[in-house]
């Protein structure tokens, strides 16, 4: 169905690892260390790292900030292999898999507005999760599809059927998600990031996934995607995000929270990197000497499984 991408894992590569920053905005403490833990995931399997940029939002994204977010990888010791993968360079890849869902029949158009949606999602719908796509559009007529055709652009969606997927994540182990019927072309004509994403990987031949948990459970749709498409599975490990104080997404006015920030306050790059690392578990003492030092003691297993608070760098770092 696919036959622009991999449908079978390379036994050389299986644990081929990637970082995929969105280009928005300097990168912040959290994404700095799910980037660490990236490098050191794919490095402790002895395999490569490639970056992917997510830049699929022509409105959202720089090249400028995307050299500052390399620049302060680059400071903490990232680098990564081979070529770099931009979302905005993929479309007819992303176009050629949406072509090949849409003559399967595993798709169809939905006219919901952001609205409807929410007040739809609501509403009890048996076993579906909270939030979840009840399938509004999913048995329209084709009159009733050429009547709302007029009214707005359809999104298209994905018939998954509220099928229950069953994964193992390396670091939260095994989970149990519904898969709803996602969209995987939003109603301005742009991928969605779950069919890019899945494109992506599959064209990088990536083995394992390493992100922040706020995808996590959005990752069954993801395998209920290459499951479809018939690409090789890939291991997932979700790391913890990184929250304020009160336990809120890190944000502008929790003080200094990206590099440059920390920077001007006088601080040095071997500091983060130890705060960032004893923070997932790690060797506050081995980071502070360098990436590769880090490695060495890596622990995967002490990786925790909530999320952690960020409490700056002007105070005794834990080891
Ligand atoms: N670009 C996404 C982010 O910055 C990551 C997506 C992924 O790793 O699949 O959160």
């Amino acid at each position: 169905m696919a036959d622009h991408l991999r449908t079978e894992c390379k036994t050389d590569q299986v644990s081929t690892g990637r970082y995929a920053p969105s280009p928005t905005g300097d990168l912040h403490v959290g994404n700095l260390r799910t980037a660490i833990l990236a490098w050191l995931f794919a490095r402790h399997a002895g395999s490569p790292l490639l970056l992917r940029i997510d830049d699929l939002d022509p409105a959202t994204s720089s090249t400028e900030h995307e050299e500052r977010q390399l620049a302060d990888l680059a400071e903490l010791g990232i680098g990564f292999d081979g070529e770099t993968l931009r979302q905005s360079e993929q479309s007819g890849h992303y176009e050629q898999t949406i072509a090949a869902l849409e003559a399967s029949g595993a798709t169809y158009p939905c006219f919901c507005s952001r609205r409807e949606i929410r007040e739809a999602a609501s509403a009890p719908h048996g076993h579906l999760p909270h939030g979840a796509y009840p399938g509004t559009c999913r048995d329209l007529s084709s009159a009733a599809r050429a009547d709302r055709s007029r009214e707005r652009p359809a999104a298209l969606r994905v018939r998954a059927d509220a099928q229950d997927l069953t994964f193992v994540d390396d670091v939260h182990g095994e989970r149990t998600v519904q898969v709803d019927d996602f969209v995987i072309r939003r109603n301005d004509g742009v991928p969605a990031y779950n069919l890019a994403s899945v494109v992506d990987d599959a064209h990088q031949e990536i083995g394992q996934v390493v992100r922040g948990d706020d995808l996590l459970e959005g990752t069954a749709r993801q395998i209920w995607l290459r499951e479809v498409l018939g690409l090789a599975p890939v291991r997932h490990a979700h790391v913890p995000l990184m929250v304020n104080a009160e336990g809120n997404r890190l944000a502008k006015r929790d003080g200094a929270v990206t590099w440059a920030e920390l920077r001007d306050n006088g601080h040095a790059i071997d500091e983060l990197r130890a705060e960032l690392a004893a923070s997932v578990g790690q060797s506050a003492d081995a980071a502070a000497d360098s990436m590769e030092t880090l490695l060495k003691v890596f622990d995967p297993a002490a990786i925790p499984t909530t999320p952690t608070p960020w409490l700056g760098l002007d105070r005794p770092a834990s080891s």
